[in-house]
């Protein structure tokens, strides 16, 4: 038996995000300035609407606590907007969890897939924690590719580079099934195609793909390294270059040379760890929830020799 969750609703396209029909008192929650999101707002045709622009990346509970406390009971709230990158939308996923009101995602940076998952990335006392829950699920999800242009080429590579690396992983995963399968399948050569061939304005569609399929899967030993690199303030996007190009060669995956392929295309540096690499391979080791999802089981002498080949043998050389 497999189950598979996505959004209430899913609309994606051109025009997308300005055809929505919002419902009236909506909250819309960014992390951005104003400048940005006033561009967005007017573009997305919504009326009669709060705003809330303190939230920040990497949100707090405090901060999901603190949006609660200033709307409930004093706006009659609707709906949450999440607008912007991962954070808003984890701010919203949080908040429609613990509230009960529907919640909207419009993701504006391509990557994550996380307008179409169960998970969130909230703090709590500093660290930063992966929750899922059903809850987390979005009643509408939009993606459209409007918000792309103007996305500073890093960041749209580390988005990319994510994408495909969260679709291949989460073929591979043990998790996976016929139609995770499909999804990330379909993900990545929709993502392949944009990235090789130049066709940015495919990677919101890729990513959302790719965001059904391995949400309903896992990502696996690729991601399972980077996080020592993250650690270290490397974006997980460019982490994930070297890491999961190993990870894919040490799995003998079908997408090794088709990843390594598209690293190469966005000309990723190779990566530097500071901290020994046994020392690493104890923080990696109980990452279980990568690790047992992996294809084939994965030792720490096994760890110790992909970070190895991630630091000292640049893999996409
Ligand atoms: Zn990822």
């Amino acid at each position: 038996m497999w189950k598979v969750l996505t959004p209430r609703k899913i609309v994606f396209g051109e025009n997308a995000a300005k055809k929505f029909e919002y419902p009236k008192n909506s909250l819309v929650i960014t992390t951005t300035t104003p400048d940005i999101y006033n561009k967005w707002l007017d573009y997305m045709e919504i009326k009669n609407y709060e705003i809330y622009d303190k939230a920040t990346p990497d949100p707090a509970i405090e901060t999901v606590e603190a949006i609660r406390q200033e709307y409930e009971g004093k706006k009659n709230i609707s709906a949450y907007v999440g607008l912007g990158g991962g954070s808003s939308m984890d701010v919203c996923k949080y908040l429609g969890k613990i509230t009960g009101i529907p919640k909207i995602l419009i993701p504006t940076t391509f990557g994550t897939g996380a307008e179409m998952t169960t998970y969130a990335v909230i703090s709590f006392e500093h660290k930063k924690k992966l929750l899922q829950d059903e809850a987390f699920l979005a009643d509408a999800a939009i993606v459209d590719p409007y918000f792309l242009p103007g996305t500073p080429f890093n960041i749209m590579r580390n988005s990319a580079c994510d994408a495909c690396a969260q679709a291949s992983e989460g073929y591979d995963s043990k998790l996976g099934n016929p139609f995770t399968k499909l999804f990330c399948r379909e993900a990545f050569d929709i993502l392949e195609d944009a990235i090789i061939n130049d066709k940015p304005s495919l990677l919101p569609y890729g990513a959302m793909l790719s965001g059904i399929g391995f949400g309903n899967s896992s990502t696996t030993l690729g991601h399972a390294l980077s996080y020592v690199f993250s650690n270290e303030g490397i974006p997980h996007g460019y982490s994930l270059s070297s890491c999961t190009t190993v990870a894919h060669k040490f799995n003998r995956s079908i997408y090794y040379e088709r990843f390594k392929k598209i690293c190469q295309k966005l000309k990723f540096d190779p990566l530097k760890l500071k901290q020994p690499l046994d020392q690493a391979a104890d923080v990696i080791m109980p990452d279980r929830g990568h690790l047992d999802n992996n294809p084939i089981p994965v030792t720490k002498q096994d760890v110790i020799k992909c970070l190895d080949g991630i630091v000292n043998q640049n893999p996409l050389a």
